[in-house]
């Protein structure tokens, strides 16, 4: 699963260095095929439930599962990039999102707020917790710092397969839920809304949006509990967790 992981990481770093105003979402996922099976890997959406393509593109307020277009990035505008590979029949899942440019600075807020209720997250990962000690230390972030967690999709245990039990949703009661085990590892994945945190899904049968039009952001790491703490598994070859 590591292996998966740094292949996601290591696209996930290329793909970050190409948003720019101009570049399509088509642009991107292309880059990302072709960056995973160089690699040896298979890209891990492309199929799932017939979803066309190798990432998904979701640009503003586009909250997830968007799918890459010629759509173009303009300056401004942020993109959440979401990333799987397969590699030897274990799986690797990521997300991050990139500002085209410069950004206002309530998006740059809500960027640093998620990236910040991940690691919050991921600190609960140790053995002995509770799954929604986890959910909650996402929850917990967001709402102290104004914003709302999307509660119609959630993160999830991946291994074998991209999505396995548990559902780990972005909130919960603290205290309650599976209890970690050394071994389980988790794809967390905080959503984060500006105003509300209801959502649509577009006539696509995909894409999902904010209900009030408002942006979104989502970041998501492949987090394996161990008993020397959590062990991010889509960290880069280098190690380094990128957000
Ligand atoms: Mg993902
Ligand atoms: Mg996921």
């Amino acid at each position: 699963m590591r292996r998966a992981g740094v292949i996601v990481a290591e696209t996930l770093r290329a793909l970050r260095k190409m948003v720019a105003p101009g570049v399509s979402t088509l642009e991107l996922d292309a880059y990302a095929e072709k960056t995973i099976r160089s690699a040896g890997a298979y890209p891990t959406f492309k199929g799932y439930r017939g979803f066309p393509a190798s990432i998904c593109a979701s640009v503003n307020d586009e909250v997830v599962h968007g799918i890459p277009s010629t759509r173009q990035l303009r300056e401004g505008d942020i993109i959440k990039i979401d990333c799987g590979a397969t590699l030897d029949g274990y799986v690797g899942d990521a997300a991050i999102t990139v500002s085209v440019g410069n950004v206002n600075p309530e998006i740059e807020k809500l960027m640093q707020v998620t990236r910040d209720s991940l690691f919050c997250a991921v600190q609960q990962m140790v053995p002995g917790n509770r799954l929604y000690d986890v959910s909650y230390a996402v929850q917990k972030h967001v709402e102290e710092n104004g914003f709302s967690v999307v509660r119609d999709f959630c993160g999830h245990g991946i291994g074998q397969r991209m999505h396995e039990d548990p559902q780990v949703p972005n909130y919960g009661r603290p205290g309650t839920g599976l209890k970690l085990k050394e071994g389980l590892v988790l794809a967390i994945e905080p959503m984060v809304n500006v105003g509300t945190h209801e959502v649509n899904i577009l006539p696509d049968g995909w894409t999902v949006k904010t209900k009030d039009g408002k942006p979104s952001c989502h970041f998501e790491h492949t987090i394996a509990v161990t008993e020397d703490g959590p062990v991010v598994l889509t960290a880069g070859e280098d190690g380094e967790v990128a957000l």
